[in-house]
């Protein structure tokens, strides 16, 4: 049955073979570990992932794939159709007895952000591996005092070392895309900064990008900017600075200050 590609989820297959086996082997898993795939289309990396012998869960929203993907289902993989957005991952996978889960996925660019922030918590995620839109993958990529980079790219650094592995041509999909490609890895950092303050940490991070154009000191009013400004002094940064320009130790130093 030939299945018409939806515009609207996204729908842009692969169909490279070697770019297929190469983000399969992006991530190196044993046969204890939990693989998540969010959106596996008509099963195209399903396969390799497959041949790894993890357990295997697949999310896929659209309906119309079931007859094509239904075949993978064993005792070690489930595909389940749901948005990923809504799903119980805890309760997806409570039959098996995984240690640690590696997501995967290439995805439509109006969810990355969404599903990053429904997983990034997730007890046991060693890794993600997404095929995203090039220009996101350079924005979490993005170091310091570059225009890519944002308060996104701060707060992931926290969690994860991330990595821009390689680019994917428009024409390794069908139907073939206006925009290019690019696989980015995630791996959980094991220690992450020691940041007294969680929830004040985000908000400042948040607070200090609020308006992009605007010094850290226009948008920090609310906070105690003396304490701001010795921080600054000691990591020899300008008072008229914008938010772009500070490292993910300077925030965590500004807001170990202030908590
Ligand atoms: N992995 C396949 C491949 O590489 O050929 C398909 C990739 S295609 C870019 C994205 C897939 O994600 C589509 O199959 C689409 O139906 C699915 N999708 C879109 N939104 C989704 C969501 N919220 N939850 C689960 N799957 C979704």
């Amino acid at each position: 049955m030939e299945i018409k590609a939806k515009k609207s989820l996204g729908q842009n297959f692969l169909q490279d073979e070697n770019i297929l086996k190469k983000i399969a082997n992006s991530i190196k898993t044993n046969k204890n570990d939990l693989i998540i795939e969010i959106g596996p289309g008509k099963g195209a990396l399903t396969k390799y992932l497959k041949e790894k012998e993890s357990y295997l869960i697949c999310y896929e929203i659209d309906e119309r794939l079931k007859e094509i993907l239904k075949k993978h289902e064993d005792n070690k993989t489930k595909i389940i159709f749901k948005d990923f957005l809504q799903a119980n991952i805890l309760e997806d996978s409570k039959n098996f007895n995984y240690e640690n889960i590696y997501i995967i996925a290439n995805i439509p660019y109006y969810i990355t952000t969404p599903i990053i922030k429904h997983i990034i918590n997730l007890d046991n995620l060693e890794s993600m591996t997404l095929l995203v839109q090039k220009e996101v993958a350079e924005r979490f990529t993005a170091i310091p005092k570059t225009k890519a980079y944002g308060s996104l790219t701060v707060y992931l650094n926290y969690y994860f070392h991330i990595n821009y592995l390689f680019d994917v041509s428009r024409f390794a999909f069908n139907p073939v895309p206006k925009v290019e490609s690019a696989v980015i890895n995630f791996k959980r950092k094991k220690e992450k900064l020691d940041v007294k303050n969680e929830e004040l940490f985000f908000k400042l991070i948040n607070d200090s990008f609020k308006m992009k154009r605007k010094t850290l000191k226009n948008n920090l009013k609310e906070y105690d900017w003396n304490k701001i400004k010795k921080i600054l002094e000691k990591n020899n940064l300008n008072e008229n600075i914008r938010a772009e320009e500070l490292s993910l130790e300077v925030f965590r130093d500004l807001a170990n200050t202030l908590a």
